[in-house]
């Protein structure tokens, strides 16, 4: 009998209000140690019953999930396996996508690099301090989780946003750092990077990013008319994306509306 065949999808559904969508390593000496204890929302690696309990088991190891429909050590073994099909042609970021993908407790934790032919319909946005910003298609798309039955990566196509550093062909620290903050927020309300990709032309790397179509809040408002409700339940989803970034033990620095992506149907 072929061990494969009794593999099966062993996932929960995980209500992302009630419990966070992936387990929490703690670290020592956290400052809101105290606080996150209290807090029933959060899934700690080491409490394998909770896992079990929220995340459900993954159908190869039968192991707690990391995450919902994620298992960190088969995934990271699956990403490993495939280290050397790819290359961005730099050392650095390549250490820093397979770091990433070795270490993903959850689909939105791990980088990829994308070749830029991979991209269809690309189109120049706008432009700003640090560089362009483009839309394009991305047919494949990104990876949600493992196809158990059919054993390959489940892909979800989406439209993207496309941001270039100026210069970063030399690879400035500035940019690896931006991903980094990207990676290390919960991400629920935050925007997310899906990985890296370099314009052949220019050979200037890109960020691949959420797309959101109604751009930042300052223009969505501008042109469009908003309910009282819908205004603050945007407020709701600022506030909590800012938490996020603040239990990562961040701060955002330059906070306006300006600078909020604003997206209804993400
Ligand atoms: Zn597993």
């Amino acid at each position: 009998m072929n061990p494969k065949e009794n593999k099966r999808d062993l996932w929960k559904e995980v209500d992302g209000n009630e419990y966070q969508v992936h387990v929490t390593i703690s670290t020592i000496g956290s400052t809101t140690e105290s606080a996150e204890e209290i807090d029933d929302r959060i899934v700690y690696m080491e409490d394998l019953e909770k896992r079990k309990q929220i995340y459900g088991i993954c159908g190869e190891c039968n192991e707690p999930g990391t995450g919902k429909r994620w298992c960190q050590p088969c995934n990271a073994k699956r990403f490993k396996d495939n280290f050397k099909n790819w290359t961005s042609g730099n050392k650095d970021i390549d250490e820093f996508i397979q770091q990433s993908q070795l270490n993903a407790v959850y689909f939105k934790k791990y980088l990829e690099w994308i070749p830029f032919e991979k991209f269809k319909d690309i189109t120049y946005i706008t432009r700003g301090g640090f560089g362009k910003i483009y839309s394009a298609k991305w047919p494949e798309g990104y990876i949600e989780s493992w196809d158990i039955k059919n054993q390959k990566w489940e892909r979800c196509s989406i439209k993207v946003a496309l941001k270039s550093l100026d210069n970063s062909s030399c690879m400035c620290t500035e940019f690896l750092n931006e991903i980094k903050s990207h990676l290390q927020v919960y991400l629920l309300d935050v925007i997310r990077c899906y990985g890296i990709t370099q314009d052949p032309n220019t050979k200037d790397y890109m960020m691949i990013l959420t797309y959101c179509k109604d751009g930042n809040l300052r223009n969505y408002y501008l042109n469009n008319k908003s309910s009282y409700y819908s205004k603050i339940d945007k407020l709701r989803q600022i506030a909590r994306g800012l938490l996020d970034i603040h239990n990562a033990g961040k701060v955002h620095k330059d906070f306006h509306s300006g600078n909020i992506l604003h997206n209804i149907h993400l």
